[in-house]
């Protein structure tokens, strides 16, 4: 039996909840699908209001707030950052930006195997997850405010030569 698609995961979490599958709903998945930007509530109502005439954009908070109750979703807000979606629901750590606010998935899986949650049973706290937030600047932040951070040559006396070197290689 081949692997469930992921709309097909999507419809088996709705009906194993009574959830019906509307094709709001499942438009609205669809949208998510693959995203890794973590899009804002307001960034997934951008990204399907033309192709569901006459959304609201509290219809879709309402289904992404479903989404997230089905566990098919998951909330990510860091202390900088707007409330986002993540359509990524394993555990997985961010890197956020201090610039732009953008937030992007840890790609260094193993950062998980290295840390140990911290005991704390004698506070009658029971930990069941954790996620952790890395704030920085991003490589497009970084390379808009330190050009030369991200490329080892040097820049020219303006930052930016007016014309290219004479010299032309066999790539124009
Ligand atoms: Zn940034
Ligand atoms: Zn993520």
């Amino acid at each position: 039996m081949p692997a469930k698609s992921p709309v097909q995961q999507f419809e088996a979490a709705c009906r194993a909840q009574g959830v019906p599958v509307t094709v709001q709903r499942r438009r609205i998945f669809e949208a998510l699908l693959g995203r890794t930007d973590h899009p804002t509530p307001d960034e997934v109502y951008t990204a399907v209001k033309d192709t569901l005439p006459g959304v609201s954009r509290t219809t879709v908070y309402r289904v992404l707030e479903t989404f997230v109750a089905l566990g098919i979703l998951a909330k990510t807000c860091s202390p900088t950052a707007a409330t986002r979606v993540d359509p990524r629901t394993q555990r997985h750590h961010h890197l956020v930006c201090r610039r732009c606010d953008r937030l992007f998935d840890v790609d260094d899986t193993a950062v998980t195997h290295r840390i140990h949650p911290p005991d704390v049973r004698r506070q009658g706290f029971a930990i069941d997850d954790y996620s952790i937030y890395f704030t920085g600047i991003c490589a497009a932040c970084r390379a808009q405010e330190e050009p030369s951070a991200l490329k080892s040559r040097p820049a020219g006396p303006t930052g930016r030569p007016r014309k290219p070197p004479k010299r032309r290689g066999p790539r124009s």
